[in-house]
This record gives structure tokens, C-alpha cells and sequence, in this order.
């Protein structure tokens, strides 16, 4: 899958898409991301991005003509055939787990990252397809939303993890073809891992009884309890089994 972002801050992605999974998907071949540099698409000598508001009020806007030609080369540059300009932007759809699943199957995502007040709203109108939030706050740029976007969906591209039922158990793992986290998920369970005893706590003993049954009941409990008191607005809407009711008490 290939990622295009545009941004006045090309540097700022050097650090977080350099490590770990997306690093790997990058030097696989499995992903391609592209930078660029919205101050590339201007044509004056300050290599202008922003102005002030029509109607007044405070801060910038990032003009549409730099965003304009930033997306329409990048559009030319190849034909495919499954691909979405995606605005990074809290007034928009909530990007929950089903979402990244959903965009793990495109084949290009063009990522626009506001700064400022945001962006002149012709460009989200006559280009974008989707427009994103990752949460209900407002962030001074659209920068870590995308890397947000990269990392969710990198991770379910087929290939990208070693062990593909570490997505299917973990959490937020939703029924097939979910639209929203409420269709029903739970979160993960907690993990464990050496040494058996840490300064008095220990792991607890069913983990260690090798019976996979019990191990996988108990999972199934602690995963439940902790949705219900984390998260119980995820658990309004799931339907559970008679099993999970009782684990549940
Ligand atoms: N005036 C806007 C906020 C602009 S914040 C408003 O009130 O809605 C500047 C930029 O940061 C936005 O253009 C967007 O690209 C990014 N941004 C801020 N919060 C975000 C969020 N929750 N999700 C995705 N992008 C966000």
C-alpha cells in the first residue's frame, strides 16, 4: 500500500515512521511512503501555504492552490484503482479500529495534514473523499493524525505482522464487516511474562497450569472486566454468550 503525505513539516516524519513495524513494512517493500512538501507546490518566492481568513477571525488558513496541485501531481503520477484523499481533521468521521480495516484495503491513501485553522474548505470539497478524525481533540496539526492512520492500518496489511491471530485477538478485534466499535469488541487481556514472581507479585497460577481451556477461559474473563470497567460503552451493544455472562457474574 502506498501512503502520500502532504505537509509544511516533512522532517517531522522522520522520527515515527522510522522504527519498528512501519519501518520494517518500509524496507519489506510491503508499504511505500512518500513526503511531501506542501511549500513544493507554491509558485511565489516566500513559498506561501497560508493567509488570513475571508470573514475574519483569528489564525491562517493553509489557500488551496499549493493543496490543489500538491494532489492533482500526485494523482497523475500513477493510475489506480482503489485510492482516497483522506483530511486529517477533528471535524471529521471518528477513525476507530473498523475504519483502519476498512482502509487496509486500499491501495494508495493521500493524507493531508491540516495546520492553522485548517484548510480553505474547496479542497475538502472538490478532492477529498474522506475526511478523519482520530479523537475528540484538537491537535495543532494534522501530522501525528496521519502517522496515527499509517501505524492502524500498516499493521493489518497482510504480511506486515508475523503472527496474524495477534490482530484477530487483541483489542478492539471486531465481528467481520463491523462499521463501528459499538457492533461489538471487547479489549485485550493483560499479559504476563517472566520472572514468575516480581517483588511479591506473582503470576497468577492459571497461566501457568498449561491447560489451554482453563487459560482461555481466564482471558476471556479478565478481558470482559476490564471492558466493563473501562470501556462499558463498547459492551452496550455486544452480544454476549450465555459463557461470557456468566465469566462476567
Ligand atoms: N480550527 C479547527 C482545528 C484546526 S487544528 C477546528 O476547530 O476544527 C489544525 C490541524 O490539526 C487540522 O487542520 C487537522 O489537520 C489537525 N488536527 C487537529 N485535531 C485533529 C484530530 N482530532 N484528528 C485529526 N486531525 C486533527
Amino acid at each position: 500500500m502506498d501512503f502520500d503525505i502532504i505537509t509544511i513539516f516533512p522532517e517531522f516524519f522522520n522520527g515515527p515512521l522510522s522504527h519498528g513495524m512501519v519501518f520494517q513494512a518500509q524496507k519489506r517493500g510491503l508499504i511505500d511512503i512518500r513526503i511531501h512538501d506542501l511549500r513544493d507546490f507554491t509558485t511565489d518566492r516566500h513559498k506561501t501555504v497560508d493567509d488570513r481568513p475571508f470573514g475574519g477571525g483569528a489564525g491562517m488558513v493553509l489557500k488551496p492552490e499549493p493543496l490543489f496541485r500538491a494532489i492533482r501531481k500526485i494523482q497523475a503520477e500513477r493510475t489506480l484503482s482503489s485510492r482516497k484523499v483522506i483530511l486529517l481533521t477533528p471535524q471529521g468521521k471518528r477513525f476507530e479500529q473498523p475504519q483502519a480495516t476498512q482502509f487496509s484495503t486500499l491501495h494508495q491513501a493521500i493524507l493531508i495534514c491540516g495546520r492553522y485553522e485548517g484548510v480553505d474548505e474547496r479542497v475538502t470539497q472538490c478532492l477529498v473523499d474522506e475526511e478523519l478524525s482520530i479523537g475528540d481533540y484538537v491537535l495543532s496539526g494534522g501530522e501525528l493524525a496521519a502517522c496515527v492512520f499509517v501505524d492502524a492500518v500498516t499493521r493489518l496489511l497482510p504480511g506486515v505482522l508475523n503472527n496474524s491471530s495477534s490482530v484477530i485477538n487483541e483489542s478492539f478485534a471486531v465481528i467481520e464487516n463491523a462499521l463501528n466499535l459499538a457492533d461489538g469488541c471487547i479489549l485485550d487481556y493483560p499479559h504476563y511474562t517472566r520472572p514468575e514472581d516480581f517483588e511479591g507479585e506473582r503470576v497468577p497460577d492459571v497461566l501457568l497450569c498449561g491447560d489451554h481451556k482453563r487459560v482461555e477461559r481466564w482471558r476471556r474473563k479478565k478481558a470482559l472486566e476490564k471492558t466493563l470497567k473501562n470501556r462499558p460503552d463498547l459492551l452496550q451493544y455486544a452480544t454476549l454468550s450465555e459463557d461470557d455472562k456468566q465469566l462476567l457474574g
